[in-house]
């Protein structure tokens, strides 16, 4: 259910100031999430910091399974 707020005018990063009445919104000149509350900007820029940092593990893991797997018993075949 959408919790519907008093109208704020929010200005986005580009400059464009955007009357909103929800938590979050795009902003329709660059496409960039807006926020009702600044506390909820830092809350998703922490959120995609944690979902780089979590595909960074998963590919750092994959590429050590990689060479563990499949590139040291090529080479020791090879040899
Ligand atoms: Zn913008």
């Amino acid at each position: 259910m959408q919790v519907m707020l008093a109208q704020k005018e929010v200005e986005c990063k580009c400059g464009n100031v955007i009357t909103m009445s929800s938590k979050k919104t795009w902003c329709e000149k660059c496409c960039r999430p807006v926020f009702y509350y600044a506390k909820d900007q830092r809350k998703d820029r922490l959120n995609n910091f944690y979902l780089l940092a979590v595909m960074a593990l998963v590919f750092g893991f994959l590429s050590y399974l990689f060479v563990e797997m499949i590139a040291v018993p090529l080479l020791s075949i090879s040899l």
